[in-house]
């Protein structure tokens, strides 16, 4: 190398040592440094012995800057490289329609506590959440739970929303139930009664639908506001019994939507038969969606509404009692359905598929709910960050679980220790291995700050013997010279149903590389930690991890060399893991 080439190198390795300081901390590490340069430039491969030196100075010259110093050099020669990195980290939401209206931005997440969360309800959780940050606003978690008849509210699952919402990182600033709300419902129906804009209807259900299809007041509807009251007191006393009278809010009986005409705001629910899980048989009367939502938004000051496009109707509904009340209805921002493909996001079919036996729990690898995203692995940043980029808008989308592992292998990849797992093991026996191995395997490629595994091979006769995956024995078979990964090179003599018989054949890498081996990750026999790994479907990958492994602790995710990452689920005994992606 001459001086030139020599300045040209040095400036090359500089740019590769400030990029990788930056990316850990300002602290730049040799080894994906060199794997850096090699791969870019080729040419340096013949001049390994004059680059390794130079590497050595530049890291050590770059480590001793400042953070903030290496930012400005490279902000300085290579603005581009900075200008990526930050469009990529700044991915926003769009504004929300008229902040400047409110005093401050408001929004709720307000979920029926009757079963888990899942995707689709991250989704208004981000969403609701994020603007209400972003807005230096406040974000209300409601508990909707006045349905114990049909979706009766379970105990357990207000705790567990609770919990999924931590997960998330979305904190919600204050929490209403409205279960213990009832008093101001039945406040604002008398207020609608007594003006004459709500009645109580007593007619069948058939004969209301029957007039309503037509345009026509039931008989009910006409009666006088005075009337109306005694059947509302009627209602609370008990005189009339479950689906014997509801409360209307009028609404113009033209609207081209029957479904809005003269809606359903409280009902009777029989205490005795459907006792409410937080307040026993307090209550029979009971306020349906429309009512209880509506007058919460309005009570609660929320300023802005996200939520899904099938609540339009709502909206159109819910309008008419803003109107009677003289109420201003709040922003809404209405996003398209959410699909991911291969999963349901439908909570009636997950429970009908709990009830059915086909899912144990609802962390079932197979659901798309956030506890069973959170058992495989997947992060909270992970989740956010896909919310993010779907935004709020207004299209369906259909997310495929690719979008999801992208963001997921971002957030885990610079993290995750790397370790070897035999699926369906079988025997390798290794002879002509002219001495004893000892292997020193970085956890983490890039990062060998995080340490090593080491592996004792002590061959008896010249014979070492391994356990391979059967999954490999084609691979195995088929190639001319294999790599036993970090070991040694060998090629195969006969492979019978009780395992395989190789020969020993260098330990070079680069002539592995030379001769385009393959490599495989191994275990050395005698050795491991027997490991079960559930897999998306349900189905479980049995074999050996390596021995390092009985040190994990549940909650790490790592990564199966040529297998996939896994969140380790407990160590007992066994190692049992759940597969995140490859
Ligand atoms: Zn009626």
């Amino acid at each position: 190398m001459n001086p030139t080439e020599e300045k040209e190198a040095r400036e090359i390795i500089k740019k590769i040592v400030l990029l990788n300081a930056l990316r850990y901390d300002g602290k730049a590490a040799q080894k994906p440094v060199f794997g850096k340069l090699l791969g870019e430039h080729p040419q340096f491969r013949q001049q390994i012995k004059e680059i390794t030196p130079i590497i050595n100075e530049v890291v050590q010259e770059i480590n001793s800057l400042t953070l903030e110093r290496q930012r400005e050099i490279v902000e300085e020669k290579w603005p581009e490289e900075l200008v990526e990195e930050k469009t990529e980290e700044t991915k926003q939401l769009p504004p929300l329609p008229n902040v400047k209206k409110y005093k401050k931005v408001v929004t709720r997440f307000s979920p029926n506590p009757d079963f888990v969360l899942h995707l689709g309800s991250a989704r208004a959780i981000v969403l609701s959440h994020d603007y209400a940050r972003m807005y230096d606003g406040v974000f209300i978690l409601r508990f909707e739970d006045t349905d114990s008849k049909t979706k009766k509210p379970k105990l357990e699952f207000y705790d567990v929303i609770r919990e999924d919402l931590e997960w998330l990182g979305c904190r919600w600033d204050t929490e209403f139930i409205q279960s213990d709300r009832l008093p101001i419902y039945y406040r604002h129906a008398e207020e609608l009664i007594k003006a004459g804009n709500a009645y109580v209807c007593t007619c069948a259900r058939e004969v209301f639908h029957e007039k309503s299809k037509a345009k026509q007041s039931c008989p009910c509807r006409i009666l006088s506001a005075e009337e109306n009251f005694v059947r509302w007191n009627r209602m609370l006393d008990g005189t009339y019994g479950e689906g014997e009278a509801v409360v209307r809010v009028k609404t113009d009986l033209g609207h081209p939507n029957p479904a809005v005409r003269d809606w359903p705001a409280l009902r009777i629910i029989d205490p005795e038969k459907y006792p409410h899980p937080r307040v026993g048989s307090k209550y029979r009367v009971w306020p349906l969606y429309n009512f209880s939502t509506g007058v919460d938004d309005h009570l609660m000051d929320i300023t802005h509404i996200i939520r899904g496009k099938e609540h339009l109707t709502n909206q159109a509904r819910q309008e008419y009692m803003y109107k009677h009340f003289g109420w201003k209805y709040p922003e809404t921002i209405h996003y398209g359905r959410l699909k991911i493909t291969g999963a349901s996001l439908s909570k009636s079919e997950i429970v009908k598929g709990m009830n059915s036996g086909k899912y144990k729990h609802w962390d079932d690898p197979r659901l798309a709910t956030l506890a069973a995203l959170r058992r495989r692995g997947i992060t909270p940043e992970a989740i956010r960050n896909l919310i993010v980029d779907v935004g709020p808008k207004p299209q369906d989308v259909v997310l495929s679980w690719k979008n999801l592992y992208a963001h997921n292998r971002k957030q885990i990849d610079p993290d995750a220790k790397r370790y070897f797992f035999v699926q369906n093991p079988v025997k390798l026996v290794v002879k002509n291995v002219p001495r004893g191995f000892r292997a020193k395997i970085p956890l983490h490629p890039d990062n060998p700050e995080k340490g090593y595994r080491s592996f004792e091979v002590e061959p008896a006769d010249g014979k070492a013997t391994f356990l391979i995956s059967t999954d490999d024995l084609d691979t195995v078979k088929n190639s001319q010279m294999i790599r036993l990964m970090d070991l040694f090179n060998f090629r195969v003599e006969k492979v019978e149903e009780s395992g395989v018989e190789a020969v020993f054949l260098g330990e070079s890498y680069e002539e592995a590389k030379e001769a385009g081996a393959p490599l495989i990750h191994w275990v050395p026999v005698g050795s491991g930690f027997p490991c079960e790994v559930v897999m998306p479907d349900a189905s479980v990958a049995e074999g050996v991890a390596e021995e390092a492994c009985r040190k994990l602790k549940p909650d790490e995710i790592i990564q199966f060399q040529r297998f996939g990452f896994v969140r380790v689920d407990s160590v007992d005994g066994k190692l049992t893991a759940y597969f995140a992606h490859r």
